[in-house]
């Protein structure tokens, strides 16, 4: 098959790049700067050359759209600014390209995230629920996923993602230097919910929606057993065999972070309705084995 990953030098990128490499599909890698790429199965381009002609794409059967500016970085207005329209750029370009393509593509993957339905440390949230626009994130995601209904005459799939574990990009790094220092705890209340997937898992759900015809419209990309962030805390510590002992204030996270720290200070309980329904099977449904394999792979359970 071939498909097209925007956004394929990032964390996620990356990984799906390889994941589809082993099932010998072919890629077209879309980035703002044209990379450098060897393998026979890939051709990278770059969004302005798209501009003038889309030819390379035809025979595309799915499109996975994960470009985006890092939300990763002190959300000054200027980065907000970027944050949020980088990613109504990058879909409006998709709208285009589609529209451009003489023969469609089936199914556009898009990114977007959890956090459209605003934070709460009791509710649960499922594909259905209301999103509530109530900070800057889920003002994002809302606004993201409303472009996302410009493109047209194709499957849609809004893929919500929740935390997405892996040892070499996202959250988890980050969330680990502190158990590396030996002062790893909880973080402000240790209360709120942190919804995650393994990204092998992730990887593996994005082609379940591509081969999936039923899936359109939007999807939690969460593992089905959320945890709070003090029992994240704790399988962490458990797989790095350190300890769980020293909380972290909420009024440090802010100082420290300022308001990016929502993040960690504030969760969500997304829980993955359609997935389920669908029958997709989780390898890492819990958050102990996800750790266990991601920060131990050599041990076998
Ligand atoms: P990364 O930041 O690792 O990668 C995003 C990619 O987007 C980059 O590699 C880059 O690709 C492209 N990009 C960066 N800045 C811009 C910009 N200003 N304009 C256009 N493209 C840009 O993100 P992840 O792989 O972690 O995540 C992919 C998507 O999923 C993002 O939209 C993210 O917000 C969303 N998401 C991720 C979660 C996670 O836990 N990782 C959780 C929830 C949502 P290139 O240089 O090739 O153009």
């Amino acid at each position: 098959m071939k498909i097209a990953i925007t956004g394929g030098s990032g964390f996620i990128g990356k990984h799906l790049t390889q994941y589809f490499l082993a099932r010998k599909h072919s890629l077209v890698i879309i980035s703002r700067q044209r990379q450098a790429s060897k393998h026979p199965l890939i051709r990278n381009i770059t969004w302005s050359e798209l501009k003038s002609d889309v030819k390379v794409l035809e025979g595309t059967e799915a499109i996975v759209n994960l470009a985006g500016e890092s939300i990763n970085q002190r959300w000054t207005k200027a980065a907000k600014e970027r944050i949020l329209q980088s990613r109504l750029d990058t879909v409006a370009q998709i709208a285009d390209i589609v529209d451009r393509m003489e023969r469609k593509p089936s199914v556009v993957v898009n990114a977007s995230g959890i956090s459209i339905y605003g934070t709460s440390e009791k509710a649960s949230f499922v594909e259905h629920s209301e999103p509530k626009v109530m900070d800057f994130l889920s003002g994002i995601v809302e606004q993201w996923e409303r472009v996302m209904d410009q493109i047209q005459h194709v499957r849609v799939v809004k893929l919500r993602l929740g935390i997405v574990l892996g040892t070499d990009g996202g959250a988890l790094p980050k969330m680990m230097l502190p158990y590396k220092l030996g002062v790893g705890g909880r973080v402000g209340s240790g209360r709120q919910v942190l919804s995650w997937i393994h990204i092998e898992d992730l990887c593996r759900l994005i082609e379940f929606c591509i081969g999936n015809e039923d899936i359109i419209e939007q999807i939690n990309a969460t593992a089905p057993h959320p945890v709070t962030n003090d029992e994240f805390g704790r399988a962490l510590a458990k797989a790095m065999r350190t300890s769980h002992w020293m909380p972290v204030p909420a009024f440090m996270m802010k100082l420290m972070f300022g308001e990016l720290s929502t993040l960690l200070l504030e969760g969500q309980r997304a829980l993955p309705l359609l997935a389920i329904e669908y029958e997709f099977q989780y390898k890492y449904p819990y958050i102990d084995i996800a750790l266990e394999q991601l920060l131990n792979p050599q041990v076998k359970s």
